[in-house]
Parts: C-alpha cells; structure tokens; sequence
C-alpha cells in the first residue's frame, strides 16, 4: 500500500463555508431528531457519505461536530477517500460485497472500522484474511478486530442483498468461531422502500420487526444476551422508528448530504482550479 499523506493533502482540500454551514445545520438536525426519540441508549449515526466529495466528510469530522462514523458502498470510493482524510475516521462499508474483493477491502484500509454487508461465509473468510494481513503488517491493530453486521434480507425480495432470516445465526456463529480478527457486531438490514412508507402512518415496520427477531433467535442459538447483538437499522426516511423499534445504529444520507449525483458523475476530489489564481 501507498503511504498516505493525510495531513497535507487535507490542507490542500478547499472548503466552501457555504457549503459548510449547509452540512453543519443537517446534521444538527439530524442529532436533534435523533435526541427526539427519547432513547435512553446511545445511538450511533453513520453518516453515508457514498458519492460525495471528500470535502464534505471532512467539513463533518472537524469542529463544531467531529464526526467519527462515515458509510460507504464502493469499494474504489472509499479507499480513495480513506487516503485523503485523517485516520481517525471510523469507516463502514456497507455496500454490495464482492467475495474476491474482501480481503483487500480489510487489509487497505486500517480505519475500516466495520463491514456491515456481510451475508456469507466465504465473504467472512475473506474479511478474515485480509484483516489478519493487515495485523501482520500494522502492529498497532494486532488486537483490534474488524467488526461485521450480518445483513438479513428481512423482506423477501429477491433482488435485496443479505442472508435469509433462517441462515442468519449460522453465519453468526461460524464469524465468532471461525474468524479471529473479526468480530461480530450485529446484524443490518435495508428494509423494503415501500414498508418505511408505510409505517409512517403510525404502523411499526415488519423489516424493522424481523430483523429484532433474527437478533433474539441468534442470541439464543448462540447462548449470549440479545444486548451484545446491536440492530443496524434505519436510513433518512425511517430512522425515528426504527430507533423507536430499538435500533442501536442508524445510516443516514441523503438528509445530511442532499441528493446523491449519479455514479458517473460523482468526484471523490473536487477540482481546485476553478475561482484559482
Ligand atoms: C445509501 C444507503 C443508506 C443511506 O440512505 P439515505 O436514504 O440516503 O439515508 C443507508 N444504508 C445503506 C445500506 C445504503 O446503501
């Protein structure tokens, strides 16, 4: 791997303070909406950067907010943006996973901080081993394990990711006996669009349902409490109830970010040229 130069290239990334106080004041409401709630756990918000600049990350993880989480969905994407931004920051990957693609996802990027899409065993291996790379290499995460979320197809449709609801606490059990430098975080799921509608008007979300009883059932096969089991759960337009429903981890994008540009057209890095010399 490349070094990376965080520091520098930080300082040459430009900030639009527009833009700025723009990002600032959605995630000041996205944090309030979160208090709202009333939970009395702590909530962790992951704020799904996919397909924004770099700038605009960096804008969130510096004061007012220091914003610590960050999602991501492609590969590419984040590992560039892992070079440019500080190693603080706590990255998810919660996009597809390819099974040839996971060992270097984990042994790139040491502040990968969890992999939320795990959804078979193979890919876990995989994770494995390229974590255990990364350990070989890096002294300081020898005893830091990567955290994985099993993600559950909770809703049956079949173009959905995940693992179906009844292989769920296999593939959990084989992560805790069979994966050492991974560690099993709990379980995710994306839910059907048309359910979060739905529950707006006052019904609880099956999605959001399902994926709690795949949690207590995994608790049980695998004889430990449901609270060493989080619930990722929820994105911008149904992360009050499933916060309500019990969710420990919320990702929210598009209402702190705006409308995601195409994948074609999205730019890691800004240009820097423009409004220049
Ligand atoms: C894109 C994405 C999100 C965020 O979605 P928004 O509706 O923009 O908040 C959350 N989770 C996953 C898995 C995603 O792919």
């Amino acid at each position: 791997m490349s070094e990376a130069k965080p520091e520098e290239e930080t300082t040459e990334m430009r900030i639009d303070p527009s833009r700025a106080s723009h990002l600032n004041s959605n995630l000041s409401t996205i944090l309030s909406r979160i208090q709202s709630t009333g939970s009395q756990a702590p909530i962790r918000l992951v704020a799904v950067s996919k397909l924004k600049p770099a700038n605009d990350i960096l804008v969130l993880h510096r004061a007012p907010h220091s914003q610590l989480h960050f999602g991501e969905n492609y590969q590419q994407e984040l590992l560039q943006k892992s070079l440019l931004l500080p190693r603080e920051i706590r990255w998810h990957f919660i996009g597809a996973l390819q099974t040839n693609k996971c060992k270097p996802l984990a042994e790139q990027i040491p502040n990968l901080w969890c992999v939320e899409s795990v959804d078979a065993s193979k890919k876990a291996d995989q994770l494995e081993k390229g974590r255990h790379a990364l350990c070989e290499k890096e002294k300081e995460y020898e005893d830091v394990p990567l955290r994985v979320f099993v993600q559950v197809n909770t809703s049956g449709e079949e173009e959905k990711s995940g693992i179906e609801p009844s292989d769920a606490a296999a593939l959990c059990k084989h992560v805790r006996e069979r994966c050492p430098h991974l560690k099993l975080q709990g379980v995710m799921t994306i839910g059907a669009i048309a359910r979060s509608q739905e529950a707006k008007e006052g019904q609880e979300n099956e999605d959001f349902v399902k994926l709690k009883e795949v949690r207590d059932q995994v608790a049980e096969e695998l004889g430990i409490g449901k609270e060493e089991i989080e619930l990722s759960m929820g994105m911008s337009g149904d992360f009050e109830s499933a916060i309500r429903c019990g969710s420990n981890e919320v990702r929210v994008g598009s209402t702190i970010f705006g409308e995601r540009p195409a994948k074609k057209d999205a730019k890691v890095k800004e240009e820097v040229e423009d409004g220049e010399k």
